[in-house]
C-alpha cells in the first residue's frame, strides 16, 4: 500500500521530516501544503499508523490535508457553498 502522505526533504539534523499529500487539492487542483512532523512518527505511519495517532500535533484540517490533499480552507469553502442553499 502507498502512504499518502510522502516525504519532501528531511531536516538537518535528522530528525524531523516535511511531508506533503501526494495528491492534489481536488478544489483549486493545485499541490497541498507541507507539513512538519517528527521522523519517528512519520516511521509509525509508514508501518500502518493512522495518521491522527501519528501525528498527534497536527490539527484535524492539516491531517485531512495529508490524507485527501484537500486544503482545509477550500474544503471549508465547499461545505459553506454546499450547505448555503436557504
Ligand atoms: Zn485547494
Amino acid at each position: 500500500m502507498t502512504p499518502n502522505a510522502i516525504p519532501e526533504s528531511f531536516s538537518g539534523d535528522g530528525t524531523t521530516i516535511e511531508v506533503r499529500s501526494r495528491r492534489r487539492c481536488p478544489f483549486c487542483k493545485s499541490d497541498p501544503n507541507k507539513f512538519t512532523v517528527g521522523l519517528e512518527q512519520y516511521m509509525n505511519y509508514l508501518a500502518g499508523g493512522l495518521v491522527q495517532a501519528a501525528f498527534p500535533q497536527l490539527n484535524p484540517d492539516a491531517r485531512e490535508e495529508l490524507i485527501s490533499g484537500a486544503h482545509g480552507q477550500c474544503f471549508d469553502k465547499y461545505m459553506e457553498n454546499s450547505t448555503d442553499e436557504s
